[in-house]
This record gives C-alpha cells, structure tokens and sequence, in this order.
C-alpha cells in the first residue's frame, strides 16, 4: 500500500512536471489592455506553448514553473507597424528611388531587413506589415526564415512587390533604360492586369495587397481598385493603397472599398468622413519634420519639411476627429545619425502627440486597431487567454506618457523570452 503511494506520488509529479515544462509565469505590476484603455493592477500571466494560457489576478501560479517578476513595470501587447520597409533604408529622393533598386542585389536587401527586423523586435514591435520596396521578394525570404525559427525576428505580414499603374513610383526613366522598376513593382493597367498582378504577389507569397494609386498624373479607376479588391478579399488578404495625398484618387479607393489608405498626407476633411463611413481605415504614417528633411534635403518633394510636418499633424488631428480608425505605421526608409530602424520608427510618437492624440489611443493603434487591419486579431494583439504570448515591458507608464514605449526593457515573442533588462 505504502508503495503504491509513493509510487502514485512519483507519477504525479511527473506529470504535473510535464504538464508545466513549458511554462512561464509573468508576475505583472500593472498591466494595459490597449484594447479598452484600462490598466490592472497585480496580474498574474501564465504562458505556455508560445501562447497566454491564463491571465488575471487570482492565477495560481504552479510550482516548479520559470517565475518572471514584472511587478515594478507596465506590461502590455507587443508594438505593431502597419507600414514598414524593412530591406530597405538609405532613401534619399535627391538621388531618387531608383538608386536603391539599381545598385542593391535582393540578397543584399535581405540581410538588411535582417537586421532590422532584429532591432525592432527587441525594441518591442513583434508584428510589422512590410509594404513593398523590398527587391524580388526579398520580404517573403525574411519573413520565412524567422517563421523557420533561422532567426529571432517580429511576425512579419509582407505585400511583396507593389503593383501600380505603368511606371511603379518610377516617372520620366528615358525609354531607353526599359521598365528597370518592374524589380520592385508590377505594371498593372486594366481590371484583368490588376487581378493578374494581385494572384502573383499572392503565388509568390504575399499575405496582403499594396497597390499604389496616385504616383503619377495618370490614377486607377473605380473597376481597376475594385477588381483588386474583390481579387485581393477573395484570397483572405487586406488591400493597402498608397495615396500621398487625397482628392479624387482617394476617393476611388474609399469607394472600392480598400481596408487602408496608406499616408493620405492630405485628405480632406470630406473624404475623412467618407472613410469613417466606409470603414477605411487610416495607416497615417506621420513623418517627423526631421525625416522629411533627411530623405527630401533639397525639397524637391515635399517642399518645406516644417510645413509639409505641420500638414500631417494637422490631417492626424481632423483622422481623430471625423473618428477614422487609426492604424500606426511609419514608413521608415533612412536612418538619421546614429538612430536604427526602431528610433526612427518610434520618433514618429512626436508627430501622433503634436496632434493631441491621447496616449491610450495610440496605443490603440499600435495594436487592436491594427491587428484587426492585419487579420491577425484572433492570433495576437492583446493580451487575453488564447492568444500567441507576444508582450513587452516599460519602466514608466506609457498611458500617461507615451514616450515611455521607446524604453522597452523586456520582450516576449510566441512565448519566447528575447530579452529582459528589467
Ligand atoms: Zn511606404
């Protein structure tokens, strides 16, 4: 008898021993659900298998399991960036775009988004949308040798290549030079060659659609926006467009029924409301003045960095207004002295403050909001049992300052400790 029990004993700490291998506990001082804009004081995190298996103040935490003491820091969804280059960088618009993509072989390119993507998952964004200007494909390389496990890295949701009409975000290349841009973006004129241009990205392993829609005087219609949609819905994938500006090519996309504008530096109040109506959501992309001025020195582009910074504070400001959903995303294509990818990226905080964007709602946008737009929200972007353990920490609380975010010292990717400096 006394030896069944010992032996039942052994059996069962074995088994509770299996059972709890794989599992960390997070004892969490105060944590943010972006989601409702709340924050909870002493919960307990238990995650197991790349996943939140429970989460809330009254979780046993059982023995024998990794305990990690959060309780002096606001703990939170990792970061997400709907609008991300990651193999690209250096742009300057003085040279043009086209020196990136002559000189740089595909392989080169992806070493660089190699690099930053490893930079910016420690700094605590563990989703990116990357949205084209990524060579030959060289985004979905990246994005399947980090899904391989090659290498730590963000999820990664990748367009591939862009598809625009006749001449990418190429103007004037003398005829002689041939269509060189076709190594970044995909010529697509006709209904039939958008739905062509959409199943190839798609063939060669894009998990969402970036068209671009008014790079040159000539835009795409009504049916051309549509036929990517439908093309673009009917494959599980959201369709992102470019439009720098606003106007009449906006409005086609709004009315397509397009799930993001992509910058739309100057949309107009009227379309602001159109979007609202539509469910367009907005990936605002809202270069600090000091950006605009190191990728457009000359202003050959942009005109004055000072007001052309103030017209996308103002834009953000009237997004917020007319109650467009707004997704955070950057567009981050050169690197200021001594800032990496992730400073860049978060510098943009400056621009989302100077419109008077409460620092909930921010974080809003770094994740919910953007998860959502992914598609991704029933996989990550909050904080709740079920969902993949992607989570970071901040020393100081980034509800009362958002700022606070560019100090991530603990990052937790699919239940995976990437780093912890608290
Ligand atoms: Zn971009």
């Amino acid at each position: 008898m006394k030896r069944a029990l010992v032996i039942f004993a052994l059996l069962w700490f074995a088994a509770v021993g299996l059972l709890t291998a794989g599992t960390t506990a997070l004892r969490v001082g105060h944590l943010i659900d972006p989601g409702t804009g709340t924050v909870a004081a002493n919960q307990v995190i238990l995650v197991s298998d790349g996943k939140i298996a429970e989460i809330g103040p009254g979780v046993k935490i059982p023995s024998g399991v990794e305990v990690i003491d959060l309780t002096k820091a606001w703990v939170m969804p990792g970061l997400m960036d709907a609008h991300t280059h990651m193999t690209f960088g250096g742009l300057s618009l003085t040279s043009g775009i086209e020196a990136i993509y002559l000189k740089q072989s595909s392989a080169a390119r992806v070493l660089v988004g190699l690099r930053n993507a490893q930079d910016v998952l420690r700094a605590g964004f563990t989703t990116i949308r990357d949205v084209g200007n990524e060579a030959n494909f060289a985004s979905v390389d990246l994005r399947d040798a980090i899904n391989r496990n090659l290498f730590d890295g963000p999820t990664i949701l990748t367009t591939g290549k862009i598809i625009a009409p006749f001449g990418g975000q190429s103007m004037r290349i003398p005829p002689e030079q041939g269509r060189f841009w076709l190594y970044e973006y995909i010529d697509a004129d006709t209904p039939d060659e958008v739905r062509k241009a959409v199943r190839q990205v798609i063939y060669y392993g894009a998990d969402a659609i970036k068209l671009v829609a008014d790079n040159s005087p000539f835009f795409y219609s009504l049916a051309e926006i549509q036929a990517a949609v439908s093309e673009g819905h009917a494959a599980g994938r959201a369709v992102s467009v470019h439009i720098f500006a606003g106007g009449e090519p906006a409005r086609t996309c709004i009315l397509g029924g397009v799930d993001s504008i992509e910058h739309g530096f100057l949309l107009e109040d009227e379309l602001l409301a159109l979007m609202k109506e539509k469910g367009t959501a907005l990936v605002s992309t809202d270069f600090p003045e000091a950006h605009i001025a190191g990728i457009d020195p000359s202003g050959l582009y942009f005109g004055s960095a000072k007001e052309f910074a103030a017209k996308i504070v103002d834009r953000l400001k009237r997004a917020r207004r007319a109650g467009v959903t707004l997704v955070f995303g950057t567009d981050t294509v050169n690197h200021l002295p001594g800032k990496n990818r992730p400073e860049m990226m978060l510098d943009y905080l400056a621009s989302w403050q100077a419109a008077g964007i409460p620092p909930a709602e921010t974080l809003k946008a770094m994740t919910t909001n953007a998860a959502k737009l992914l598609r991704i929200e029933k996989i990550r972007g909050a904080l709740s049992a079920g969902l993949a353990a992607d989570i970071i920490a901040t020393p100081a609380n980034p509800m009362e300052d958002i700022q606070a975010i560019r100090r991530v010292q603990f990052v937790m990717k699919d239940g995976k400790l990437i780093r912890n400096d608290t």
